[in-house]
């Protein structure tokens, strides 16, 4: 169950509460964040929803059976909405798209990708410089630093940033310098990042774990919530699977059921997804069809010569394709339904 408390519940009227819930035996978490306030009550019991609803201090009450609560659309029918700034809106029939290398490589990568963005009207850019290699020895990112200095030209243009967040001790560093915190597919289960994550007020993009459940990934999204962070989105990026042609396997099912299963925007992540730049494109519009409410894809100037996952990274003319492929598909969808 989840209780939504008023702002100005009393002290007597949340004893009174607890009492009632300890009297049908519920187990009770309190939540802040900064939209609200909840009590997330876990128990088996059956009790009557309209004894507990009417008691004085509460907004609202729900009864909830997914083992995820807050991040659960059963009772949060409307979706959530995740303003970044500047009129930059994702979710709920907003349609975001978010592109840029792999890697942040130096400032004259930074603009000319900027440019590229600017020119295809897209707001967000993407990149890493805290870099999970599989090789020690590969480019491991250029660190703060880095990230200062896109910071300085992504502002002057009015261009937001996401980038990869690994430890807890980067995000007070970054915090200033990121519009969305993004946590990689191998820290998708890191639950001292995800507590931490949920103590800023920031935007976060979730991945889904190399070989995560869907329900692993909504329960990683409902640490960073629980925890007092509403600004969540998920991302779909591909699984590990037997098949080896391509690098992952892009779970096209997933993102179906997660707009089932959530009220959080759902990013669609085409470029890892399959880690073939030949077949981006039509990944990332078959994301669009299943529900996606947004997509994250890697591009540069010269993807031959990326310090990083250059093979599945769009050069300009891919990327500007791609974006006006992207909007249309967006376009058709919504005539569909
Ligand atoms: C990335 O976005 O560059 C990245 C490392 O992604 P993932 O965590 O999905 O592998
Ligand atoms: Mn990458």
């Amino acid at each position: 169950m989840i209780i939504q408390l008023q702002a100005e519940i009393s002290e007597q009227e949340l004893t009174n509460l607890e009492r009632k819930l300890s009297a049908i035996e519920y187990k009770t978490n309190y939540v802040t964040t900064q939209y609200g306030r909840y009590i997330i009550g876990v128990g088996k019991k059956e009790f009557d929803i309209r004894a507990i609803g009417c008691l004085p201090g509460i907004k609202d009450i729900h009864r909830v059976s997914d083992s995820f609560k807050l991040v659960s659309k059963k009772w949060k029918v409307k979706d959530t909405t995740i303003d970044i700034g500047d009129g930059v809106l994702i979710g709920s029939g907003h349609f975001t798209l978010m592109a840029g290398p792999c890697s942040i490589e130096g400032e004259e990568q930074i603009i000319n990708i900027i440019a590229h963005l600017k020119a295809n009207d897209v707001k967000i850019m993407r990149g890493g410089v805290y870099k999970p290699r599989s090789s020690p020895y590969s480019f491991r990112g250029m660190g703060i630093d880095g990230l200062k200095l896109w910071h300085k030209h992504a502002s002057a243009n009015g261009i937001k940033i996401i980038s990869e967040v690994m430890m807890t001790s980067q995000i007070d560093a970054m915090k200033d310098y990121v519009d969305i915190f993004q946590v990689g597919a191998r820290n998708s289960q890191n639950f001292n990042l995800l507590d931490a994550l949920g103590e800023v007020d920031k935007a976060v993009l979730l991945k889904r774990g190399i070989s995560g459940t869907i329900d692993e990934l909504l329960h990683a999204a409902e640490y960073i919530f629980s925890n007092g962070n509403e600004r969540i989105m998920l991302c779909e990026r591909g699984i590990r699977s037997y098949e080896n042609a391509y690098r992952n396997c892009f779970d096209i099912n997933a993102i179906a059921m997660l707009k089932e299963k959530t009220h959080l925007p759902v990013i669609a992540d085409p470029s890892h997804g399959i880690g073939l730049r030949k077949y981006v494109d039509k990944v990332a519009l078959a994301s669009v069809l299943a529900g996606a409410d947004g997509v994250i894809f890697e591009t540069h100037q010269i993807p031959e010569k990326a310090f990083s996952d250059g093979q599945q990274t769009l050069n300009f003319e891919e990327s500007s394709r791609l974006i006006h492929n992207l909007k249309k598909t967006y376009a058709f969808k919504r005539e569909l339904i």
